[in-house]
């Protein structure tokens, strides 16, 4: 007899690459996977975690019915009961008193849904998601220079970059198959610039300047470069005079830099900062990508200010391969940012307030919708006394771990909504089971605000439900079904078709095409926009702003008690807090413990040696993990990846900057490091 399969085309579930692949389907379970050789970002490839991206579907762990915790133990409860409990307690929450975590881990229509039923039901915008903790510094930087914080390029455009720049962006490892752009533009003859403090797999392998920048000085680094420009007359004056405004205070406040203090500052030699700058201002068409170790300092906005006007200063915006773009973690890094599910907007980007609130009111056809803003990420943890997390694992995530258990333990009633026992709904006082990725469907929005189909292959397991049902289900007991009416993904697709203008044109039926359609889409005959920014930017008047930023020394600087700088960051095995990929036996055999890098020279002094366990303690906590002595990490700098809850280093990072972004400084804390005797 011929065994017969089916091959059910769906896009990766983990990093904001977005590649495509066909799922295996044999009997309703997934067996395998296959490459998508038409897919147009990834031609077939996919990287470890892609290629394993259906096995901890099933894993032992996974959650199928709801549980109440009693007496400290969870017992089994049926729908009903659960959801009558958590309707009963948010009910009695007043005000603001209840707050609201959701993730880039879930879909469009999940997320969606989520701010529906905390505007609709709740009457609140205590909300926010984990982008507070990777991209929050984006929004802010971005919407004053440019005037909106997405990457103005597509993916496919990045291998016509004459040079690209990439700042704190480990690429190679955390977007593989983009890392594969940056190659074809390489082979091409494109210049490649990795701005790091480590000597990473992407500076190694592609760099051919590669600036080792003391953690937390990217900002005196870019004005030293743009004063080079601005010195050697390599920037762009047309484009300058054209399309922008403020480059006289720029140029007056970069002609009082002294390139030896940004030597001083950076720890890159005056003389490499310039041909760096003159690499990056003399190629055609010039890229910048940044990540984590841009975003994740308290200076994180002043950062990503300073790479939007070294852009602005050299006319690279507005064409294919050019511009400034973050590479955000998740797959679905920018829907989540899209669909409105944050304190300070609605759908869209709409700002949060009264003629907002009243267009929500007669799309949605309710009343009394909240106008005022929600609170970040951390203040909700620590102000509401009821919270409701969907997709989150603070227990990891957040920093300064310890605090966040002793918050989670103090709250009157914490409800978790996740597909495993993750650290976080250990706290929980209720959890409810949900479905996955290609257990339920919907749409992905990526990096380069590319929205793509996940279509469901296989059925949850248990009574496990997709995230966007058991909020309507939620609905209906609380008295607001007739707001929720959805039977479908695409019913919900349809409603966000109505209220997000970039998806206007863009339907289920169009995505069923390899490669998905990028917004702004205003009707169903436009193709898609793949370059922002053409004529004039999205700011009021049209014009990018340059904007003049000093460099500022992180929160927490080494001393004496305190020596050393500790960053944390990811590896081409894990995902975020690891939830599925530790659960994925070849991704976790590859790397099964956490570890710390440590510099050679340090490690003799300390006696360390590769293999040695090792303490690092700061002012909040402490972890132990295996060393791995390196040539490859500054002298006075440790790294250790972030996936690992039971040497987490967020037992370590604590300190948050202050409002717009309230990013914590996960990219530099000042910590002590010993041998475990
Ligand atoms: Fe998945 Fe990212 Fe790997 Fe592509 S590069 S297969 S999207 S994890």
């Amino acid at each position: 007899m011929v065994e017969s399969f089916e091959y059910v085309p769906t896009v990766c579930p983990y990093c904001g690459c977005g590649c495509g692949m066909y799922l295996v389907v044999k009997d309703g379970r997934i067996v395998g996977t296959e490459p998508w050789k038409d897919h147009p970002v990834n031609e077939g490839k996919n990287c470890p975690k892609g290629r394993n991206a259906y096995a901890f579907l099933y894993n032992e762990g996974r959650l199928k019915t709801p549980l109440i915790k009693k007496n400290g133990d969870f017992k089994e409860a049926s729908w009903e009961k659960a959801l009558e409990l958590v309707a009963e307690r948010l009910k009695a929450a007043d005000g603001d008193s209840a707050g609201f975590i959701n993730s880039g881990k879930i879909f469009n229509e999940d997320l969606y849904v989520f701010q529906k039923f905390v505007r609709v039901v709740m009457k609140t915008n205590m909300m926010d998601n984990c982008s507070r903790f990777c991209h929050s510094t984006t929004v802010p930087a971005l919407v004053s220079t440019v005037g909106s914080g997405v990457m103005p390029t597509s993916l496919l455009s990045i291998e016509r970059a004459d040079c690209i720049m990439a700042a704190g962006s480990n690429t190679q490892e955390t977007h593989p198959l983009i890392f594969h752009k940056f190659i074809r533009a390489k082979q091409r003859g494109a210049k490649v610039i990795v701005i790091d403090p480590r000597r990473t797999v992407t500076a190694r392998n592609i760099a051919d300047i590669f600036l080792q920048i003391n953690p937390g000085s990217d900002v005196a680094l870019i004005n030293g470069m743009m004063k080079t420009i601005i010195e050697e007359g390599l920037e762009d004056k047309e484009f300058i005079e054209k399309r922008t405004r403020g480059f006289r205070e720029l140029k007056n406040y970069l002609s009082s830099l002294q390139m030896s203090e940004v030597e001083r500052i950076t720890g890159i030699p005056a003389d490499m900062i310039r041909e760096a700058a003159r690499t990056y201002a003399n190629a055609e068409t010039s890229f910048i990508c940044f990540n984590a170790g841009i975003t994740q300092h308290s200076t994180g906005v002043e950062n990503i200010k300073a790479l939007a006007d070294l852009a602005l200063l050299t006319g690279n915006y507005g064409k294919p391969g050019a511009g400034v773009s973050p590479f955000r973690g998740h797959g679905n890094g920018e829907g989540f940012g899209d669909m409105g599910p944050l304190p300070v907007f609605y759908p869209g980007f709409k700002p949060v307030n009264e003629e907002t609130a009243k267009l929500f009111e007669e799309l949605w056809g309710v009343k009394g919708l909240p106008s005022k803003p929600g609170m970040p990420y951390m203040d909700i943890l620590e102000k509401c006394s009821v919270l409701y997390i969907v997709g989150g694992n603070p227990m990891v995530s957040a920093p300064d771990t310890n605090r966040v258990r002793k918050i989670l333990e103090s709250k009157e009633f914490l409800v978790v909504q996740d597909i495993f026992l993750t650290e976080t709904a250990e706290l929980a006082d209720v959890i409810l089971p949900a479905a996955t990725w290609v257990e339920k469907g919907g749409t992905m929005t990526g990096i380069d605000r590319k929205v793509q189909r996940i279509n469901k292959a296989v059925e949850p397991p248990g009574e496990a439900k997709p995230d966007w049902q058991i909020l309507c289900d939620l609905a209906k007991v609380m008295g607001y079904g007739e707001y929720f009416n959805f039977n479908s993904t695409e019913e919900i697709f349809e409603e966000i078709r109505k209220c997000v203008p970039q998806y206007h044109g863009i339907t289920y039926e169009r995505l069923k095409k390899a490669g998905g359609i990028q917004w702004p889409c205003p009707s169903e005959d436009h193709p898609g926009t793949e370059t922002m920014f053409v004529e004039k930017f999205a700011t009021e008047d049209g014009f990018g702003h340059f904007q003049v930023v000093e460099y500022k020394p992180p929160l927490e600087v080494p001393d004496e008690d305190y020596p050393y700088v500790f960053m944390n960051g990811r590896t081409l095995f894990h995902f975020h807090t690891g939830t599925m990929t530790r659960r994925t036996s070849r991704l976790h055999n590859e790397q099964p413990d956490g570890f710390v890098e440590i510099n050679a020279e340090d490690a003799e002094k300390l006696g360390i040696r590769s293999g040695d366990r090792v303490v690092l303690r700061s002012r909040r906590g402490e972890v132990k993990a295996f060393a791995k002595v390196t040539k490859n990490i500054q002298q006075g700098v440790v790294f250790m990846p972030f996936h690992f809850s039971e040497c987490a280093a967020n037992f370590l990072t604590g300190p948050t900057a202050g409002p717009p972004s309230r990013m914590p400084e996960f990219k530099y804390t000042a910590i002590k490091v010993e041998k475990v005797v």
